[in-house]
């Protein structure tokens, strides 16, 4: 038995040989897939344990019972040092676990939609030297809304996107920890650093982050369009534009019969506390309720822009290379000419073209603008808001199962005029920050009883206070919660305890480290009020804003109509131009901006 053996098998208090062979299998894959300081932190964890075990009772982790196992768990708990490792090992090692408890893909029938005819190429394939009239970079959100606007105005344009495509027979052939490893940048494990560290996960693939995101559509609040027609974003028109961005999505509420127990709990706690509540508007046309959306919508249902947008930039000749880095924008006499971008072999192939639009999300647009010799704005990359959130689990008496059903399922908005925003959402043990209490046996014991959790999480509207660092191709990003932020995190705790007591759980988990589970509101309060920003196992789905557009040349990167400032043929049309965060889940916001920005470009 290796290390990473010995932890799965010691943290997760797994005995059995076949189920330790496959969840150990799976946290080296995980292992492999992270960036190099995250692997070899998860590795030396590992080891730390290992080295431990040795030290303290004589005997490597593999040399132990499982009762000497519980009594190591005990030890390493007790101390904060090594609790704090433990439990950022947990999160890796729970998803090696977790993601098992998914069901089986379905049969192969029941598509909602067959996959669609897109003009794709790997980059290994593509050419060395080719011409087009526009190059837009990353097909996300907002880069396939440019590229469909643009090859619909009779350009020719190619889309350089550095994941690959994905299709249904993936998401329905592969397991979904395969799948997840495959879709996500790092492993999924990118994190923003500071007080305390986020976990802020990033779609890298054909359809960016919407191939997993959770499909909830919210359109951009009226208070918040105000606030940037002031700052001079081209908000004008901005109800067409989501109109336009909610008929290519076929948003509608999602229907209740596939909400799962999760979201009805959801409801079920809102009602009796007389609070607003409702299914989410979502753009899953046909969605089954199979709670896969983060790993990929095994039916096709999630319509994420892999599904519209971009094939229909395709049908009106769009041209696709795949698992193609733009490594930087080539410029001549201050005029984009083109860009190099570099196949999976470190060959590189250039396209020559006068417009260029950069759509590769948050934390890449910067690091893809410096790199070019464009980084000079003092305010490029800095002000990036995340949207932190946190979760909370009630124990309910009668099963759940809260991976059947809609992923993310209903809204409850009684806060959000506070810039709190709770949505239930149900990913299995270990795809979530949500950290199961406890080690060792008492652990898996958790694990097994995951089925009588209701899940919910809230998001706040956050002061921007992220940064993204870096030159090259690793972002260094940092973020600091705003002591604010904090405060409206804990009170977002207790308002989802309230919603899960109301619905009658038995006792709440909290995540808490010393106060994991409480048994009414009035205990919930007071381990909220004491928590730690540490404490609250943030993740942020949401990053906007690090080249925001704006009058203000001093503060903005990029000009109202999306030009990057100090060069011509640049245009950024993602996430990043957000003046602000929008205070709802963002897809809409950026494809409408990312049409207004495409409509301006001649
Ligand atoms: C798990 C999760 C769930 C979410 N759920 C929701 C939700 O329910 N509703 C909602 O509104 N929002 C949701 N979001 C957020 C939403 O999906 C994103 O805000 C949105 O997709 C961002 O759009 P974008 O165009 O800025 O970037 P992305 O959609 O991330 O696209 C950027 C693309 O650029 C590519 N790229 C990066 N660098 C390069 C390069 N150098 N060369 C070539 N290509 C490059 C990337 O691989 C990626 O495909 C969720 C996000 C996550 C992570
Ligand atoms: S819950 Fe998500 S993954 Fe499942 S069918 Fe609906 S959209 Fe697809």
């Amino acid at each position: 038995m290796n290390a990473m053996t010995g932890a799965v098998a010691t943290l997760l208090g797994i005995e059995d040989a076949a189920d330790l062979a496959r969840v150990a299998a799976g946290a080296e894959a995980i292992a492999d897939s992270l960036p190099a300081p995250a692997r070899l932190g998860l590795r030396t964890g590992a080891g730390t344990l290992d080295v431990l075990a040795r030290l303290t009772t004589g005997h490597a982790l593999d040399g132990l019972d499982a009762a000497g196992r519980d009594a190591f768990c005990a030890r390493v708990a007790a101390r904060p040092s090594t609790a704090r490792m433990a439990e950022m090992m947990k999160i890796p090692l729970l998803l090696a676990a977790g993601t098992e408890l998914l069901p089986a893909p379905p049969p192969p029938h029941g598509l909602a939609r067959p996959d669609p005819e897109l003009d794709c190429a790997p980059a290994a394939e593509w050419p060395g030297c080719t011409t087009a009239d526009a190059v837009v970079i990353g097909s996300g959100a907002g880069g396939a809304m440019a590229a469909r606007t643009l090859a619909r105005r009779g350009m020719s344009v190619v889309v350089l996107e550095e994941g690959r495509r994905f299709t249904s027979r993936d998401f329905r052939g592969r397991p979904p920890l395969d799948r997840f490893l495959g879709l996500y940048r790092d492993g999924g494990a990118t994190f923003a650093l500071g007080r305390p560290p986020v976990l802020l996960p990033e779609g890298r693939a054909v359809g960016g982050t919407t191939v997993v995101n959770s499909g909830t559509c919210y359109r951009t609040p009226e208070h918040v369009l105000r606030r940037w027609a002031e700052a001079g974003a081209p908000v004008e028109g901005f109800g067409d534009r989501l109109d336009e961005v909610e008929a290519t999505l076929r948003v509608a509420p999602q229907p209740m019969g596939q909400l799962g127990r999760n979201g009805l709990l959801a409801l079920a706690g809102a009602e009796r506390l007389g609070w607003r509540a409702a299914p989410l508007r979502r753009n899953a046309p046909g969605c089954v309720g199979s709670a896969q959306c983060a790993v990929g919508c095994p039916h096709n249902a999630k319509y994420g822009v892999h599904l519209n947008a971009l094939p229909q930039a395709c049908e009106a000749g769009a041209r696709i290379v795949t698992e193609a880095t733009a490594e930087r924008i080539l410029v001549e006499r201050g005029t984009a000419t083109g860009v190099r971008a570099r196949r999976p072999d470190g060959t590189f192939l250039e396209i020559l073209a006068p417009r260029i639009v950069v759509a590769a999300g948050t934390t890449r647009t910067p690091l893809l603008l410096r790199r070019s010799g464009l980084g000079g704005h003092p305010e490029l990359g800095r002000g990036m808001a995340v949207h932190p959130a946190t979760n909370l689990a009630g124990r309910f008496a009668e099963p759940v199962v809260s991976w059947s059903g809609v992923m993310q399922s209903v809204g409850i908005e009684e806060l959000h005029a506070d810039g709190i925003l709770i949505e239930a959402t149900a990913t299995p043990p270990g795809m979530s920050s949500f950290p199961l209490p406890g080690l060792g046996r008492s652990l898996r014991r958790e694990l097994a009883g995951a089925d009588r959790l209701a899940v919910l999480g809230a998001m706040i509207a956050d002061a921007p206070s992220g940064r993204v660092h870096g030159a090259r191709h690793r972002a260094l990003i940092r973020y600091d919660l705003a002591r604010e932020d904090a405060a409206r995190l804990r009170r977002a705790l207790v308002a989802m305890g309230r919603v899960l007591f109301a619905a009658g759980a038995e006792e709440v988990l909290t995540g808490l480290a010393r106060k994991p589970a409480v048994r009414d509101e009035a205990e919930l309060t007071r381990a909220a009020a004491m928590a730690a920003p540490a404490d609250l196992h943030l993740a942020a789905f949401h990053p906007t804003g690090t080249a925001k557009l704006g009058a203000d040349r001093a503060r903005t990167p990029v000009d109202p109509a999306g030009r990057l400032r100090g060069v011509r043929g640049v245009h950024v049309a993602d996430a990043s131009v957000l003046p602000s965060c929008p205070g709802v889940n963002p897809q809409l916001t950026i494809m409408a901006m990312a049409l207004a920005i495409a409509d301006g470009i001649g």
